[in-house]
C-alpha cells in the first residue's frame, strides 16, 4: 500500500475522542431517565452527518482542499442549531460531540432547537482574508442542502465571527435567490444580527458564575479567577467579573500563560490581545508561567474557555478552585469530573454555563423572523432570566437526585429531548 497519501481525519484511528466522553455522559444519565431510557439509543447516534470537500484557489494560484463537516445530532425539538468552528485539529469525532452537546444545551435552557455543529479542518491564520472568504463560501454552498432558517442554523464558534456569518448568510441567500437573514445567527447588527449577541456567551458565564458562587457562599467581589482562553467567551467573562470586583489572577491563551496576583487589568489586556493577537508580551503582569502550571494557580473560580478535554485525570487533582465554570464545550473529561467531585469542586457544566450564546442566537432568529428588533437592555434582561431559571432548575434536580450538576443538566435536557422523541413516535 502506498504511504504517501494523506489519511482523512475521519479515518484516523484516534479512538472515540470527544464523542467517547459524550457517550460516557449519556451512560451516567441513563439510570435517571425512567421509562424514557427505552429511547436513549437515539442520543448515541447523530441523525445526519455531512462530510464535504472544500476546494479553494489560493492567492498564489495553487488549489487547496479542506475537510468540512456539518453534523445534525438531533432534530426532535426543532431545527438544528450550533456553531461552525475553523481549527486545524477539527475531527469528525469532535464535531459529533459538539453537535450532541448542542442538543443537550438547547434542551437544558429550553430553546426550541435540536443540536448541530459544523467545522473545517484548517488553521485560519494561514489563510489571507480572500482565501478565508472563498473557503467559507464554498463550505456554505456544500452544506447548503441541509441548512436553512427552518432546518439548521449555524453560528460562530472557535475562530469564526460576525464576518464569517455575513459571508455564510450571503452565500446561502445567493443560492436561494432571496435574502434569508435567519439562516445563521451571530451576524453583524447591520445585517439582522442582535444587539448583545457578541457578549452573550461571556455574559451567560458571568450570570451563572454569580448563581454558583452564591450557592457556595462566595462573594464575587474579591474572588480570584483564572481563565483559560481569552477569545469571545473568556475575554468577555473576564471583563464582566473584573467589573464586578473580582481579581483575574491568571489568563492562558494559545501562546502563553500570564499571572498577576493583584488582578490583571482586563481592559488593557483586551487591548493588548486586539493589537498583538495573544497575551504574549503583556507588560502589566507579575510573570509568565509554563502551560501545565496554569491548573495549579491559586484561585477561587476557574473558567476553562478554550477547547475540549483540557481538565483530565492528569491535572484535575492540582486544581485549587472551588468552582469551575465551563465556558468551553467539553473541557472536562468524565474521569476528571469524578476526581473534582471527590475534591468537593463544584463543576458548572458547559451545557448550562456557556448557553448564553445560543440563547441570544434564539433571540436573533426570532427577531429576524418577525423583522422587529429589541433593545439591548431587553435582550440582556431576558438572557439573565433564562440563565438563572435554567440554573435553578438544574440545581434542584441535582439536589433531589444527589448527582453532579452535569448529570442534573443531562437529566433535564435528555428528558425534554426524549419526551419529544416519544410523543412524535417513529416514522414510518
Ligand atoms: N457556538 C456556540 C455554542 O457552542 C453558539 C451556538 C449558536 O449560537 O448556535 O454554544
Amino acid at each position: 500500500m502506498s504511504s504517501n497519501h494523506e489519511i482523512p481525519s475521519y479515518l484516523t484511528p484516534h479512538g472515540l475522542g470527544p464523542w467517547g466522553n459524550y457517550l460516557e455522559q449519556i451512560d451516567r444519565v441513563t439510570p435517571y431517565l425512567g421509562s424514557l431510557a427505552r429511547w436513549v439509543e437515539t442520543l448515541k447516534r447523530p441523525k445526519r452527518i455531512l462530510i464535504v470537500d472544500v476546494p479553494i484557489e489560493r492567492d498564489n494560484g495553487t488549489i487547496a482542499h479542506f475537510e468540512g463537516y456539518r453534523v445534525q445530532h438531533n432534530l426532535s425539538r426543532g431545527p438544528g442549531k450550533g456553531g461552525v468552528r475553523f481549527h486545524q485539529d477539527v475531527t469528525l469525532s469532535e464535531v459529533m460531540a459538539l453537535s450532541a452537546w448542542m442538543t443537550v444545551k438547547n434542551a437544558a435552557v429550553n430553546v426550541p432547537y435540536g443540536g448541530a455543529k459544523g467545522g473545517i479542518r484548517v488553521d485560519p491564520k494561514t489563510l489571507s482574508k480572500g482565501e478565508l472568504m472563498r473557503m467559507t463560501r464554498r463550505y456554505t454552498s456544500e452544506i447548503n442542502i441541509i441548512i436553512g432558517p427552518n432546518k439548521d442554523i449555524p453560528a460562530p464558534d472557535v475562530n469564526t465571527n460576525e464576518q464569517t456569518m455575513a459571508w455564510m448568510m450571503d452565500t446561502y441567500s445567493m443560492n436561494q435567490g432571496s435574502t434569508a437573514t435567519g439562516v445563521v445567527t451571530g451576524k453583524p447588527v447591520s445585517l439582522g444580527g442582535s444587539l448583545g449577541r457578541r457578549d452573550a456567551t461571556g455574559r451567560g458565564v458571568y450570570v451563572i458564575g454569580c448563581e454558583a458562587a452564591s450557592k457556595r457562599g462566595m462573594q464575587i467581589h474579591g474572588a480570584r479567577i483564572a481563565v483559560q482562553g481569552f477569545g469571545n467567551v473568556g475575554g468577555v467573562a473576564a471583563r464582566l467579573f473584573a467589573e464586578a470586583g473580582a481579581r483575574i489572577v491568571a489568563v492562558q491563551d494559545h501562546a502563553t500563560t500570564v499571572v498577576h496576583e493583584g488582578g490583571l487589568n482586563i481592559e488593557k489586556l483586551l487591548a493588548h490581545v486586539a493589537a498583538n493577537g495573544s497575551v504574549e508580551g503583556f507588560e502589566g503582569a507579575d510573570c509568565f508561567i509554563e502551560r501545565d502550571q496554569f491548573w495549579g494557580v491559586d484561585c477561587d473560580i476557574m473558567i476553562p474557555a478554550a477547547l475540549e478535554q483540557q481538565i483530565t485525570s492528569a491535572n484535575a487533582s492540582q486544581i485549587k478552585a472551588k468552582i469551575i465554570l465551563e465556558g468551553a464545550n467539553g473541557p472536562t473529561t468524565p474521569a476528571a469530573d469524578d476526581i473534582l467531585h471527590d475534591m468537593g469542586v463544584l463543576v458548572v457544566p458547559d451545557v448550562i454555563a456557556n448557553a448564553g450564546g445560543v440563547t441570544v442566537s434564539y433571540f436573533e432568529w426570532v427577531q429576524d423572523f418577525s423583522s422587529f428588533f429589541w433593545h439591548e437592555d431587553e435582550i440582556n434582561e431576558r438572557l439573565t432570566r433564562i440563565m438563572r431559571e435554567a440554573f435553578a432548575a438544574v440545581w434542584q434536580v441535582g439536589q433531589d437526585n444527589k448527582v453532579s450538576l452535569r448529570t442534573a443538566a443531562f437529566i433535564v435536557a435528555c428528558t425534554r429531548v426524549l419526551q419529544a422523541r416519544e410523543v412524535r413516535g417513529l416514522y414510518p
